[in-house]
């Protein structure tokens, strides 16, 4: 797609691990992603989601008239050849097919429950056990920039990054909500959890109510951090991707990862089809979905339970995940972590295959292969 290069300019370098308690106290240290960069050829890039966003608009053909801002679907109705999904301004738009990346509320995943009614439809229905609140802040002496520091505690995490000029910084919370719907917070609601926070070391020496008192207050948002796993990704015409199909907390960082690698998977599947038909009928379109999914289900289940635990170890949601991340992770060998655990999952990272590019190379093998690199 042409864009590592400009990715690589705007993003800031991540390079190692730090573990510590909420007195400061390091637990342990760890050149993550350092090694992850000498084992894989890439470095990791650290920018906001805004940013992310940006860039790809940027550089998609059309922007202006094909991305349509500011309108929400209401409905999607089933049509003979395709869909028709209302907005809510009571326009509509007609669709061969409906890609569904609309988030952990989704509509599509939710037309998707009604067209299946006797499929289990979640296979863990979104449940919210957690609440974010996330922002940036100019960088502080203290939090080295490079460094990815996480405090761990009981029922509160914390996750800061540095970078030259700039800091952000992700708190989560477990709350016991029993009706998981979408919901804004206020203003106190966000003062509230980050009063919670203040006295935390986010990293050593440094207070939450530090960073929090130079913090751009008005871009800081308060979220819930729901989890759920869609059982039922498509049907018909229709097709789900992203959070819309499995929602993890921020925590294991795998959120848009995930997503970003079905994504590769299905527009590969519908660029095959498209390739040999210009107007592909029905069944064709829902052999690509079949095929996606059944590619993809493994992988983003495994990464689903893992952000699970992930997030229940550092906020020590039991005696066993307090035992695990206090005890057992610190003492487990760091090549083991990097190399037996992260390392396969980025190996088996997923490509574009009619996009050629020139592959970097580290030491591990890259597992998916590209038809047309060069
Ligand atoms: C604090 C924080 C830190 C994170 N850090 C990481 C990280 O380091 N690494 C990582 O991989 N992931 C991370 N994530 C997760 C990541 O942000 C999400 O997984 C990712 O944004 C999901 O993308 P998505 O497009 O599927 O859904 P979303 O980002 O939720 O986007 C859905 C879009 O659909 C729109 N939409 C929804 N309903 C409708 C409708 N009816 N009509 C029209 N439009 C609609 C929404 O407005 C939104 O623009 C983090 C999340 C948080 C909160």
């Amino acid at each position: 797609m042409g864009l590592y290069e400009k990715l690589k300019r705007a993003s800031f370098s991540l390079n190692d691990k730090t573990n510590l308690l909420q007195n400061g106290y390091i637990i342990s240290e760890m050149p993550l992603w350092t090694k992850l960069h000498q084992r894989h050829g890439y470095p990791a890039m650290g920018l906001s989601r805004g940013q992310f966003l940006e860039i790809l608009y940027e550089a998609l053909p059309h922007s202006q008239e094909t991305v349509r801002t500011g309108c929400r679907v209401v409905d999607l109705q089933i049509t003979a050849n395709g869909v028709t999904a209302v907005l809510q301004d009571g326009r509509t738009e007609e669709a061969s097919i409906v890609i569904g990346s609309d988030g952990v509320w989704s509509k599509t995943k939710e037309a998707l429950q009604q067209l299946n009614t006797e499929l289990d439809t979640e296979m863990f229905s979104t449940r919210i056990n957690f609440q974010g609140l996330y922002g940036k802040a100019p960088a502080m002496s203290g939090v080295k920039p490079g460094t990815f520091y996480e405090t761990r505690s009981n029922g509160i995490a914390t996750q800061v990054v540095g970078s030259e000029g700039t800091m952000l910084f992700s708190l989560i919370q477990t709350v016991d909500t029993s009706t998981p719907v979408p919901r804004k917070y206020t203003l106190e609601d966000r003062e509230a959890m980050a009063s919670r926070f203040a006295e935390v070391q986010v990293a050593p020496g440094v207070r939450f109510k530090d960073v929090w008192r130079i913090a751009e207050r008005e871009t800081a948002t308060m979220v819930n951090q729901e989890e759920g796993y869609a059982a039922n990704w498509h049907h018909g015409r229709l097709v789900i991707v992203g959070d819309a199909a499995h929602k993890m907390t921020s925590i294991s960082g795998l959120g848009l990862n995930t997503g970003l690698h079905s994504a590769a998977v299905l527009v590969n599947q519908l660029h095959d089809i498209h390739r040999l038909n210009k107007d592909p009928p029905a069944f064709l379109i829902e052999d690509a979905f079949a095929t996606y999914y059944n590619i993809r289900q493994s992988e983003t289940y495994s990464a689903f339970r893992l952000g699970q635990s992930l997030t229940r170890n550092v906020t020590w949601s039991s005696w066993a995940d307090w035992i695990w991340d206090r005890f057992i992770m610190p003492w487990l060998n760091q090549d083991y972590i990097i190399c037996d655990r992260i390392s396969p999952l980025v190996s088996r990272g997923q490509l574009l295959s009619y996009v050629p590019f020139q592959e970097l190379k580290g030491v591990v093998p890259w597992q998916s292969q590209s038809k047309e690199r060069y």
